[in-house]
């Protein structure tokens, strides 16, 4: 599931989950999410992607300008404690392994407010993906989600639009009119605008999910006017689930499937709002016919999209 935010000024970025098709245990974190600065004699490239990409600030006593701060505290919690393991069991994001200069952690240069260099350590580095990092050259924040509160913070970004902005227009000469009018309008910029003008997508979702009707018999919702009541009574518009019904009358394997693993192997037609088997994908074992897709290659296939996005989103840069 992704969606496309931009803030005020600046380029937009994607906000990406991945559900991957084996879980990923607390134990296996460390090769595919770190917070560390990698070994510049082992990894050259990576030290100098994350070394660019991913140091947070440095903010806090060593920058207090730095735009994070608010009230003599970092927003984003940086610096982070060093910590010789991964921890994973808290509620939400796990604390990862940031391991002390010489003690398996290494130090890197940067540079603050464009002349002082300072040298930073493990506490100031944004957990990320080395493969991706090194694919991309970008910034991408990686984070091992176990809770629903991660897809409920995507969800936000896919729902509550664009940010609110009362505007006032006057003329010169006007200026100080009390009465000239303000409006209440959403605030685009930019490369929003220029994003939806070349109707690039703000938001993708996969698998698809489909609503499945459950109702008593005769209980279905349905809609009519003054002109079709009457073909409604006489012939009442078939649901997902009526069309379970008559699926299962005439096609003998839907008889083996659950109403919910029907959408698995039948694709909804809204238009006949009839169950058509699915003609995309690979055979699937147990099945007579061997035009079934299966979820697991549609999958990789939209994993790999998701990845486009992101390199178009930072592509800018
Ligand atoms: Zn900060």
């Amino acid at each position: 599931m992704s969606s496309i935010k931009w803030q005020k000024r600046g380029l937009p970025h994607s906000h990406i989950l991945v559900w991957l098709e084996e879980k990923l245990h607390p134990a296996d974190v460390d090769p595919i999410i770190s917070a560390e600065i990698p070994n510049p004699e082992e990894d050259s490239m990576l030290y100098n992607i994350i070394k660019k990409h991913m140091i947070h600030g440095p903010c806090g006593a060593l920058n207090r300008k730095s735009p994070c701060m608010k009230d003599g505290k970092c927003t984003k919690r940086y610096p982070r404690e060093l910590l010789q393991e991964t921890q994973t069991g808290h509620d939400g994001y796990p604390l990862y392994r940031r391991r002390k200069a010489g003690d398996g952690g290494f130090t890197a240069k940067v540079t603050i407010l464009g002349c002082n260099k300072v040298e930073i350590d493990n506490k100031w580095v944004v957990p990320y993906c080395p493969i991706l990092s090194k694919i991309f050259n970008a910034h991408i924040n990686v984070e091992y989600c176990n809770t629903v509160k991660s897809i409920k913070y995507i969800c936000k970004y896919v729902n509550k639009g664009s940010d609110q902005a009362v505007f006032g227009l006057e003329r010169q000469e006007m200026r100080r009119d009390e009465v000239s009018k303000y409006e209440i309008g959403r605030y685009i910029c930019s490369s929003e605008a220029t994003w939806r003008i070349l109707d690039f997508p703000i938001h993708h979702r996969y698998p698809p999910v489909e609503h499945l009707y459950v109702h008593l018999e005769n209980g279905q919702r349905v809609y009519f006017t003054e002109d079709n009541v009457r073909d409604r009574i006489a012939e009442p518009p078939r649901t997902t689930l009526t069309a379970f019904f008559d699926l299962c009358r005439e096609d003998d394997f839907a008889k083996t499937l659950l109403y919910c693993d029907v959408p698995q192997y039948y694709r909804w037609d809204r238009s006949s709002k009839k169950w058509k088997r699915r003609i995309q994908g690979i055979h699937v074992e147990g099945h007579q016919e061997s035009s079934h897709a299966t979820l697991l290659v549609e999958c990789t296939l939209s994993t790999q999209a998701h990845l486009n996005a992101v390199a178009c989103a930072f592509s800018f840069t």
